[in-house]
């Protein structure tokens, strides 16, 4: 079966002092590993922050190249999503 990088194995992997950033809000793209290619924004500094771009906020606007990696990360989750389902429908806990 296909797997799709980051699941986490429970329990095992963090801790509270090394929390993942989580994907970028908007491109989707992991912030912790500089792979994010949004802009900072020029009115209050954040960068990859949703709220920047939404019409009379910051004024910022999503790149092609942002819609892009936003689409190949929605992809890719939906694909992991897909494959977590069909897992537990193959072979579905015990005790849930
Ligand atoms: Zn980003
Ligand atoms: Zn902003």
């Amino acid at each position: 079966m296909a797997n799709f990088g980051w699941s986490y194995p429970a329990g095992c992997r963090s801790t509270p002092y090394d929390e993942p950033a989580g994907p970028c809000d908007v491109c989707g793209q992991d912030v912790d590993s500089d792979a994010c290619i949004c802009p900072e924004c020029p009115e209050c500094g954040g960068c990859g922050d949703s709220r920047c771009y939404v019409p009379g906020k910051c004024g910022l606007v999503r790149s092609p190249e942002q819609l892009q990696a936003r689409a190949d990360a929605e992809a890719a989750w939906k694909a992991e999503a897909d494959a977590e389902r069909l897992a537990f429908e193959l072979d579905p806990p015990e005790t849930w």
